[in-house]
């Protein structure tokens, strides 16, 4: 319900996200100024940049580099790649993880990681049980998320404007503004709980293309959307989340979805 009060801090909840969008983005090369310094003679000075988009996904650009970037092999020029991807820099291959860990601790750079939870996803807890009823739940949001930011990351305002009704209704815009108190690392770890919203910063980001947006929606719907039982993880592709839950287990696992 529209209100004069809840306007003025949908104002914020914008400006909020607006600020969300200016993604970390680290320079790799030989150079010392870098973020990431690479010693090897054939890496070039300034050679390529990683561009954080969510805490496991990122775009890698090649800087014209003289002897080249190659992702998995293939020499690229941009591309969107996660953890698994092999990342050659002239003769040497890291994966992300490696390049990250060779990140300097530079106290001038102000844009810390937004993303402090980098591949430290913490282990589900230990679960005795086959019910994940309340985790299968929260799937709902996910499978009704999915089509809607596909839809609104062609338009950076739109995207803002839905970004700031799915912030506030799920983590309220309250505690969105007030927690997020200058730095945006605390609002971003709520919204990392809270489904495909946690791309909403980096869908109104200007530095990916609508491509690279929508890249980014699947990959991070194909790891959320499937069987919440850590040692099952069947994909749930497009399936409808209204028929799953009709269907109560995972026919693979047994795990209960619905009571
Ligand atoms: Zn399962």
């Amino acid at each position: 319900m529209p209100s004069s009060t809840s306007t003025g801090l949908d104002n914020q909840l914008d400006e909020l996200i607006d600020q969300l969008s200016q993604l970390p983005t680290f320079s790799i090369g030989r150079r010392a100024d870098n973020a990431i310094t690479v010693s090897d003679g054939k890496v070039s000075g300034q050679h390529a940049r990683l561009i954080q988009c969510t805490p496991t996904t990122f775009v890698l650009e090649d800087l014209s580099s003289k002897n080249g970037t190659f992702v998995n092999g293939v020499r690229i020029t941009r591309k969107v790649v996660d953890k698994q991807d092999s990342i050659q820099l002239a003769g040497t291959t890291f994966t992300i993880a490696q390049l990250l860990d060779m990140k300097q601790v530079a106290p001038s750079t102000p844009a810390t990681p937004a993303f402090t939870k980098e591949f430290s996803k913490e282990p589900p807890a230990h679960q005795t049980s086959l019910d994940f009823t309340s985790q299968f739940a929260e799937l709902q949001r996910v499978f009704e998320q999915y089509p809607k930011l596909r839809k609104n990351c062609r338009n950076r305002e739109k995207m803002i404007r839905t970004g700031s009704v799915i912030l506030s209704s799920v983590i309220g815009i309250s505690t969105a503004l007030s927690s997020s108190n200058g730095s945006a690392t605390p609002v971003l770890q709520l919204m990392s709980s809270a489904g495909l919203s946690m791309l909403v910063p980096t869908l109104c980001s200007t530095l990916l293309s609508t491509e690279e947006k929508l890249e980014v929606i699947d990959k991070e719907y194909r790891e959320q959307y499937r069987c919440p039982n850590p040692s099952c993880r069947d994909p749930f592709s497009g399936r409808e989340w209204e028929v799953l839950a009709l269907q109560k287990t995972c026919r693979r696992c047994q795990a209960i979805w619905v009571n």
